[in-house]
């Protein structure tokens, strides 16, 4: 194991001592705890080679399937790729003023994450670690985690008919980072691109990178603050820039931008958006799973069926899901009166028709 890699993670008695004790700080308005000693990855853009070992070495620790052209291919970067449910991370290469970089995507796992925020069923938790980690047990298959992450991160297993489930970088929070192991991708990483520590002592790390190499890097670090901040955050090149300590905010935004990286976010965490979203209509958010889960198990019913025991198992489900917007829309009236009870009743139906409407 390398010290550069390893960072504060080694020597201490562990990942769990040190997350027992961690701080926890109110970083947002709806309160939602910032842990303060939590863990993340630095990623150099410099340093890194497109070489695809990190790819592969997700691919082996998750057993994921074998990407149909070879790890060893590297002509698959140059063409700008998404992240999959098979694809936890990708390398891609991007031309920042006309020369190569190439830069890992995988998920962030901010510090406040949208998807956490936008999921009914609460699949999603941030750890103390730092890794956001998703359950899939209570998963509804309803994507809207899919629509609220500003990263374009979680995959949704569409070839799966029965059950399909989000899929996406994990931190190897279960498979390595528990026994005080790298993640796999970072331990793979032959030119030290990929620097794992303490959060803090990242950030600490970016600026003197940028401080002690004139010309190598913008003055920026895309995660610091980005989207509330993200545990995984990047250093991008100057690339003839004009460089280090110099700030000028369009020019940085501009190789950020060059680097494929969304420099529009703002420094408030998206879930903050969806949160508040989510608040303007409690009632309809507290029946929600019941509503959304009854539309899905109408559908998956349907499918796995002979024709008659569908119907008749769907016409119970759709029974069910009347029932339960007939509890939310009288509810509602108790508390907020008819005219809230009216908007909720149509909201709630055109929502399951699109539901439903969605997965015939
Ligand atoms: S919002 Fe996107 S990038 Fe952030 S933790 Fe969730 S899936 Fe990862
Ligand atoms: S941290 Fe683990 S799951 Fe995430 S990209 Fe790296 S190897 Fe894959
Ligand atoms: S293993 Fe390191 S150098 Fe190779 S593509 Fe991944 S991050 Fe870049």
């Amino acid at each position: 194991m390398n010290r550069r890699k390893f960072l504060t993670f080694l020597g201490a008695s562990g990942v769990a001592s040190a997350l027992a004790t961690a701080k926890v700080a109110k970083a947002t308005p709806h309160v939602f705890p910032y842990y303060a000693d939590s863990y993340g990855v630095l990623h150099d853009t410099t340093r890194c080679i497109g070489c695809r070992r990190c790819e592969a070495a997700c691919q082996e620790i998750n057993h994921l399937p074998k990407p149909e052209k070879p790890f060893t291919d590297l002509s698959v970067c140059d063409k700008p790729r998404r992240l999959t449910a098979y694809a936890w991370t990708v390398v891609n290469k991007y031309q920042v003023n006309g020369q190569p970089f190439f830069r890992k995507l995988q998920c962030f796992h901010c510090n406040d994450p949208a998807c956490m925020a936008a999921c009914f069923t609460k699949c999603y938790t941030k750890l103390p670690d730092g890794a956001v980690y998703y359950d899939g047990s209570q998963c509804v298959g309803c994507r809207y985690c899919m629509v609220a992450c500003p990263f374009y991160v979680p995959g949704f297993q569409y070839d799966l008919a029965w059950d399909p489930l989000i899929q996406k970088c994990t931190f190897c929070e279960d498979t390595r980072l528990k026994k005080h192991q790298l993640p796999a991708c970072v331990e793979a990483c032959p030119v030290d691109a990929l620097t794992f520590g303490r959060r803090s002592d990242l950030i600490k790390i970016a600026r003197q990178r940028i401080n002690e190499n004139p010309g190598q890097y913008v003055n920026y670090v895309y995660g610091e603050t980005d989207a509330g901040g993200t545990a995984w955050m990047v250093l991008a090149p100057a690339a003839g820039a004009d460089p280090g300590p110099v700030d000028d905010i369009e020019v940085t935004g501009k190789q950020l931008k060059q680097l494929g990286l969304d420099t529009e976010l703002g420094n408030q965490p998206m879930a903050e958006f969806t949160y508040g979203a989510l608040g303007a209509v409690p009632m309809i958010v507290a029946f929600w799973p019941v509503l959304f889960g009854g539309a899905y198990a109408i559908t998956k019913r349907r499918e796995a069926m002979h024709k008659a025991e569908a119907d008749a198992a769907a016409q119970k489900a759709r029974e069910n899901v009347k029932a339960a917007v007939a509890a939310a829309v009288r509810k509602i009236e108790e508390t907020e009166g008819p005219a809230a009870a009216e908007r909720a009743r149509a909201a709630m139906t055109d929502a399951l028709k699109a539901a439903e409407g969605e997965e015939k």
